[in-house]
C-alpha cells in the first residue's frame, strides 16, 4: 500500500428520496463499511430531496445517534442531479462518494475505491460487470444511448458507470466550479478530467421501495445529456436541409425537364400532398431541436440556484483537523449556512 495521510476524510453523499423503507438498511450496511477502512474518518452528508414519506424524520433519527451523519434538507424535489450536486457542495472530505440510497450500489466496493486513490487515482469508478439485473428494455435503451451519446458528443461518457464513484478534493473542487444549471452529472463528471482507474461490480437489485426513474424520465435524462454535451442534434439541420434541398432542386429539374419533352400534366396532387407533408413534418422536428436548446438556454440565462437548502442537521466541521475557531465559510450554491 502506499504512503498516506493517516487522518484521511472520506464523504459519502447520498441523496434520499421517498427512502424511508430503505433508509435503515442503508446505514446498517454502510456505517460498518466505512469504519474498516483503516487511516480514515468519514461522514454521511445525506441530502432529503423533498420526500413526501418519513426519510426526513428518519435521518434526523439517525443523524441525532450518530454525528457522522450529517442530513440538508432541501426545499422540494429538485431531482437526483441537483440533490447530489447539493451533497457534493457540502461535502468536506478528502475524497467525497456518491451512492445511491438503495443499496445497488455495493458498500462493500468502498476499501477498494479508496485503495485505488491512494495508489494515485485522482477519479475511481465503479463500473458495472453487466446489467444483468435491468429489465431486457432498459438494456438495450441504456446501451443504445451510450452508443448514440458518444457518437454524437465529443466528450465520451464511460459506458455503464453510474454516479457511484470516488473523487478526490481537487476532482470535487473542479466540479464545483461548472455553473450549468442543467446538471447531466455523469456527463459532468465526465467532463473534469483528472487520472482514472476502474473498479468492477455487480450491480444489486433495489434494496426496498421501486425506482424513482420512470421511462419519461429517463428519456429527458438522455435528452439533458445529449444537449449538454453536443451541439450536433442543432448543426445537423444544415446539412438535412441542403440534402433535402438538392433532392427537391433534382425533382424540380426532373419536373421541367419533363414538362418541355412530354407537354403538361395536371395529375401529380399525390405527390405534391406527400411532399407538402414530409417537409411539414421535417420542419417542425426542426423547430423542435431548436426548442430543445432554446429552452435550456432560457433556463440557463435565468441563473437560479441549483437546490435550496432549507435546513442542515448535524452541520459541523469534522474536528481536529480544520483549524481552531471560526468555521470556514463555504456558500453552497444554495442559500447560507446557519
Ligand atoms: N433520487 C433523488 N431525487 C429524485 C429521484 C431519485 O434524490 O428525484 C435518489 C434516490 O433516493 C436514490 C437515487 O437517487 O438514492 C437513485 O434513484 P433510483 O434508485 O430510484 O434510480 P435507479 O437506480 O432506478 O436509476
Ligand atoms: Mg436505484
Amino acid at each position: 500500500m502506499a504512503d498516506y495521510d493517516e487522518n484521511q476524510f472520506l464523504s459519502l453523499v447520498v441523496p434520499f428520496y421517498n427512502e424511508g423503507s430503505a433508509l435503515q438498511a442503508f446505514f446498517a450496511r454502510v456505517v460498518p463499511v466505512l469504519e474498516s477502512v483503516p487511516g480514515t474518518r468519514f461522514e454521511i452528508v445525506c441530502v432529503n430531496d423533498g420526500s413526501s414519506d418519513d426519510t426526513l424524520a428518519r435521518l434526523i433519527e439517525v443523524s441525532r445517534r450518530d454525528a457522522r451523519v450529517r442530513v440538508i434538507d432541501l426545499t422540494r424535489n429538485f431531482g437526483k442531479e441537483a440533490a447530489l450536486t447539493a451533497g457534493i457542495d457540502e461535502a468536506f472530505g478528502d475524497a467525497v462518494i456518491p451512492i445511491d440510497a438503495d443499496l445497488q450500489d455495493p458498500p462493500e466496493l468502498i476499501p477498494v475505491m479508496v485503495e485505488k486513490w491512494r495508489d494515485g487515482a485522482e477519479v475511481v469508478l465503479a463500473q458495472r460487470s453487466s446489467r444483468a439485473t435491468d429489465t431486457f428494455l432498459k438494456r438495450v435503451t441504456a446501451t443504445a444511448y451510450y452508443r448514440v451519446h458518444n457518437w454524437m458528443s465529443e466528450l465520451k461518457i464511460p459506458e455503464n458507470v453510474g454516479d457511484f464513484r470516488l473523487m478526490d478534493r481537487a476532482v470535487v473542487n473542479a466540479l464545483k466550479q461548472l455553473p450549468e444549471r442543467h446538471r447531466f452529472m455523469k456527463g459532468l463528471f465526465a467532463w473534469v478530467g483528472f487520472s482514472t482507474a476502474i473498479v468492477q461490480y455487480e450491480r444489486a437489485p433495489r434494496s426496498a421501495g421501486e425506482s424513482k426513474f420512470s421511462g419519461w424520465r429517463l428519456w429527458n435524462l438522455a435528452l439533458e445529456g445529449i444537449t449538454s454535451f453536443s451541439t450536433l442534434p442543432l448543426r445537423s439541420w444544415t446539412y438535412v436541409g441542403s440534402f433535402v434541398a438538392m433532392i427537391a432542386f433534382c425533382y424540380g429539374s426532373f419536373i421541367v425537364a419533363r414538362t418541355i419533352v412530354l407537354g403538361v400534366d395536371v395529375p401529380g396532387y399525390a405527390s405534391v400532398l406527400s411532399l407538402l407533408l414530409f417537409f411539414g413534418g421535417l420542419q417542425l422536428i426542426g423547430l423542435g431541436v431548436l426548442g430543445e436548446y432554446i429552452g435550456r438556454i432560457y433556463d440557463e440565462s435565468k441563473a437560479r440556484p441549483i437546490y435550496l437548502v432549507k435546513r442542515r442537521y448535524q452541520d459541523r466541521r469534522p474536528q481536529g483537523r480544520f483549524g481552531s475557531g471560526g468555521r470556514v465559510i463555504s456558500l453552497a450554491a444554495g442559500g447560507k449556512r446557519q
